[in-house]
This record gives C-alpha cells, sequence and structure tokens, in this order.
C-alpha cells in the first residue's frame, strides 16, 4: 500500500533541455569536466521542473543518458558502437537506430551508470519528493545487440545481460535508492507473441536482489521511440501471467488509449498496487486538471485510492518540454483535487 492515496509520479525519462540536444551532437567541442558540469545542470533542471509541478515521486530525467558513451551500452565491455542505421530518412521510427556488434564476453566492470544517477538525484533534489532510480530490464537491452556464435539468440543475450542489471539494482538499493522501476517493453510489446512464462521468470531472476528491499515497480509500455508505439497495444496478452512479476505496482498506459480493457485495472489490484497513465504523452492536447480528475474517478471504480498512483502514460523524453511541464502539472492539479473530495 502507497503511503498518501493518489500519489503522484512519473515512468522516469523527461525531456533534454535544447542546450543539451546541440551538445550531444557536438560532444567533441567538450572536455570531460564540461560535459560533468552539463549532466548536473540537465538534472537540476528536470528535478526543477517536476518539483515545480508538485509531484510525490520524482527521478533525474534520465539527462544523462544521452549519448552512446554516456548510456548503459556504452559502459558494456564486448560490444561495437551501433553500426550504420539502416533508414536514414523519412518518418521517424525506431528502424532509424542501428544496432550494437557483440565481439566478445559481455562484461560491465564498471556497472552500467545508474549508481552515479542515483547519487547525483540525491546531491540536487529538494527536500520532499521521494526519489525514484528506472532501469531497463535485459530482455529489453539486449533488443539491441546482434547475436553471434557465441550469443545465438535474444534469449542467451539477455541471460549474459541478466547479472549485470540485477547487480546494479542491488548496488542502487545499497546507495539508498527506496524505490525503484525495472522497465521490459519489449516484454510488453511482444507479449503476444512470446512465451509470457518464460519472460516473467526473466523479470524475477533480475529483481530477486531486490524484491522486498525497496518498492519496486514496472511500466507495462507498447514504446514510445520519436514518439511511435512499437508493440501491439492489447494488454489482454499479458494477463494473467504478468501478474507473476515480483513487483509491488504495475503501471498501465491508458489515457492514448481512451481507457481500453480498463478492468484489467481491477484484476492488477487484486494483488498489486496500480499505477495508471492519467495524461498522454503523445498528444498536444494538453489535459485540465479537471480531465485528469475525471480520469482519476473513472479509475476508482476500479482500484481503492490507496492502492491507487497517477502518472503519465510513459516517461516523458519524446514530448516537448513546454507540453510535459503542463501535462505534469495538470496530473498533480487533477490528484489533488480527487484527494481533496475523498
Ligand atoms: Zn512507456
Amino acid at each position: 500500500m502507497i503511503e498518501q492515496p493518489l500519489r503522484a509520479t512519473v515512468i522516469g525519462s523527461y525531456p533534454f533541455p535544447s542546450w543539451l540536444e546541440f551538445a550531444s551532437r557536438n560532444l567533441d567541442a567538450f572536455g570531460p569536466a564540461d560535459i560533468a558540469e552539463m549532466q548536473e545542470d540537465a538534472v537540476i533542471a528536470a528535478v526543477h521542473d517536476q518539483a515545480a509541478a508538485g509531484l510525490d515521486v520524482i527521478t533525474d530525467g534520465e539527462q544523462t543518458r544521452f549519448d552512446f558513451n554516456l548510456s548503459f551500452y556504452g559502459y558494456l565491455e564486448g560490444i561495437e558502437m551501433e553500426g550504420e542505421s539502416p533508414r536514414k530518412w523519412g518518418p521517424p521510427a525506431h528502424d532509424q537506430r542501428g544496432k550494437h556488434r557483440v565481439t566478445g564476453e559481455l562484461r560491465a566492470p564498471r556497472g552500467l551508470g545508474a549508481v552515479e544517477e542515483f547519487q547525483r538525484l540525491q546531491r540536487v533534489a529538494p527536500p520532499g519528493p521521494a526519489l525514484k532510480a528506472s532501469l531497463p530490464g535485459p530482455y529489453t537491452l539486449s533488443g539491441r545487440l546482434v547475436p553471434n556464435d557465441a550469443y545465438p539468440d535474444r534469449y542467451a543475450l539477455t541471460e549474459a545481460l541478466l547479472p549485470i542489471v540485477r547487480r546494479e539494482l542491488e548496488a542502487l538499493v545499497e546507495v539508498g535508492c527506496r524505490e525503484l522501476t525495472v522497465d521490459e517493453p519489449s516484454m510488453s510489446c511482444y507479449a503476444y507473441r512470446e512465451d509470457t512464462r518464460k519472460l516473467v521468470d526473466i523479470f524475477n531472476r533480475t529483481v530477486e536482489g531486490v524484491a522486498g528491499r525497496c518498492r519496486l515497480s514496472t511500466h507495462l509500455c507498447f514504446g514510445n521511440f520519436k514518439g511511435h508505439a512499437v508493440g501491439y497495444r492489447r494488454l489482454a496478452p499479458m494477463f494473467p501471467d504478468f501478474l507473476g512479476f515480483n513487483v509491488d505496482e504495475i503501471h498501465v498506459e491508458m489515457a492514448n488509449r481512451e481507457f481500453a480493457e480498463v478492468e484489467i485495472l481491477e484484476r492488477i489490484a487484486a494483488k498489486k498496487d496500480v499505477a495508471v497513465g492519467v495524461v498522454d504523452v503523445k498528444s498536444y492536447y494538453i489535459e485540465t486538471a479537471d480531465d485528469v480528475a475525471e480520469r482519476i474517478r473513472f479509475c476508482l471504480q476500479s482500484v481503492p485510492a490507496d492502492k491507487l498512483s497517477l502518472a503519465p502514460d510513459c516517461g516523458l523524453s519524446q514530448t516537448a518540454r513546454w507540453a510535459a511541464r503542463r501535462k505534469l502539472e495538470a496530473l498533480v492539479q487533477g490528484a489533488r483535487k480527487v484527494r481533496a473530495s475523498l
């Protein structure tokens, strides 16, 4: 059960300031000290926006994962930076991202960088909101690696990455992280065609060192690269198996799916806390506080208030910052309205 009914939370990512995007394309122009300063400034900006909106839970906005060398893949040994994008022109889609070649044993002797990110967040965050870290799971991370003789398929790559992610999660809890999201968007996108019990087993082995030691959640994502979904947008193929995830809370997208399959909320609430996407990160219609309040009241027909958290549908990294800010404000104001009427 959550400490406060109708907690206002986020998934994890937040849009980069324009200068950070510019810098990420011109990193050669900066020295390591400049980059470190830039990373901290970007986190300060993301934290500011989230705290100013009045969220109960905030993240570092994943502001430091802006370049291959600064992302999880940059921490991995045994891979080569992505090759050419298979498609460079035309409307944006995930086939415009290259995959990484595996050249040796997959190892991460320096960890995956999430501990440093969380410690930075602890340093710059104001008192008040809970601090959350989020980390993609091994099945999702394996999706951008090309199998080879040593790791012949996606599951072999996943098994090699699993202990690396598990160690990072444990290290996060050891530095004081009390709220942790492990995201496996590839599991929710491909549940309709994969063995869901096998996916649940992978997930639970990933989190076995931290389950029960922190508040653990996951976000069932249908994809948001460049603002587009990639999965079959139905929750039904994931259930009931995904109720077996060893987490305290499951988050589902609802706003951009017009609350399709809302009956799932009641089934999740019977076993877990529920977080619901009540603002659409893919639409530039800016929800009002009243829109959000109406959606929350609708969710309350299926989930008791002390088990319900409210969030955007997905991370906000693909939403313009002005819109992200206003959507978070509406989210918080809508939650406050309903909370006051409970
Ligand atoms: Zn998502």
